[in-house]
């Protein structure tokens, strides 16, 4: 009986999370930010986010199972600057142990441009505050696990090199678009890191969050900086609802220029499935729309000629037996 016991004991602990997880829990609040960490952390933690991929983050509404999340972690990454100002909330309540970090620690934070009070939290958008997200990141995850530091490290280094890589890639395809078409109009003012960083200028029907909706008088600022620059394409974004963006574009006459990645990585078959890959396909998706040429890109709605042609073949074959019958 003893033997059983004891058996049974062994059993539980080894089927126990306690045992079975023994890696340090990390959770971030956004993709990015969970993308990041991965980056740097690899397969040495349990990482887990809280907002889905495609999911607002601004408007996020924790659920209970975000509060156990929170609660298990040893580690939280959240990015602050009022970007998901519900998670210090949720992390108060969850009654979690672990330590809060926020990533943007460092960066020279830029302000909105419609409230100049507020902070803007859109730092990832350039791959020079990347870096700054990588190494607050790679110190709190040395902190977490130092007999990792090593690993850590060198994740970083690596992933440090891929993004200055990065960094020069943005600029370069950005300066080949014609400097009187570096005009970005977005949905909401998340691109102004970006468009400071690389020479774009900007306008947005919503600012830099997506809580309150778009007024009158910002849709009709926003028509006239198109009518006034010849803007050729204007961008939705995956997070936000595109139907306000189509109906500007619809009233202007302009192209969508593409969908666009803010808030939220793209999921695994989106050309924006990393945080890296996300920064590169914003800057693709902008410099095709915006040095398109107008005629080649409306090309595709002038492909009905071939259904044209048949038509025709087919009324003059009709034609044709139809006299022959009427010869017989
Ligand atoms: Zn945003």
């Amino acid at each position: 009986m003893k033997k059983y016991i004891i058996l049974m004991t062994l059993g539980a602990m080894c089927f126990s999370p306690l045992f079975s997880q023994s890696k340090p829990k990390v959770v971030a609040s956004a993709s990015m930010l969970y993308d990041i960490a991965y980056n740097i952390a690899g397969d040495e933690v349990e990482l887990e986010m809280i907002v889905p991929i495609g999911g607002d983050p601004h408007i996020h509404e924790p659920t209970p199972s975000n509060a156990r999340m929170v609660n298990r972690a040893d580690l939280v990454l959240i990015n602050g600057l009022t970007f998901e100002g519900w998670m210090n909330e949720l992390i108060e309540n969850s009654g979690t142990k672990g330590e809060t970090v926020t990533v943007t620690e460092g960066i020279d934070v830029l302000r909105s441009l419609t409230y100049q009070n507020s902070a803007d939290p859109h730092a990832w958008m350039i791959a020079s505050n990347g870096i700054i997200y990588a190494e607050n990141t790679r110190k709190a995850l040395v902190n977490l696990l130092p007999s990792k530091a090593a690993v850590f490290d060198q994740n970083f280094e690596k992933y440090k090199s891929k993004l200055l890589e990065l960094d020069q890639y943005i600029k370069i395809q950005i300066a080949t678009i014609p400097k009187e078409k570096r005009i970005l109009i977005t949905s909401h003012d998340a691109f102004q890191y970006y468009g400071r960083a690389y020479g774009l200028k900007l306008d947005a029907i919503m600012g830099i969050s997506t809580d309150a909706e778009a007024q009158t008088a910002d849709v009709m600022r926003v028509n006239e900086a198109i009518r006034k620059n010849n803007v050729p394409a204007i961008f939705i974004e995956s997070t936000i609802n595109p139907k306000m963006m189509k109906q500007i574009a619809k009233d202007n006459d302009v192209r969508i220029g593409g969908e666009l990645f803010a808030d939220s990585l793209g999921d695994e078959e989106s050309p924006a499935d990393t945080y890296i890959n996300m920064l590169k396909s914003n800057t693709d998706t902008i410099v095709k729309a915006l040095t398109g040429n107008k005629d080649q890109e409306e090309l595709p709605e002038k492909s009905n000629l071939p259904l044209y042609l048949g038509i025709a073949v087919f009324l003059l074959l009709a034609m044709f037996f139809g006299i022959r019958l009427m010869n017989k």
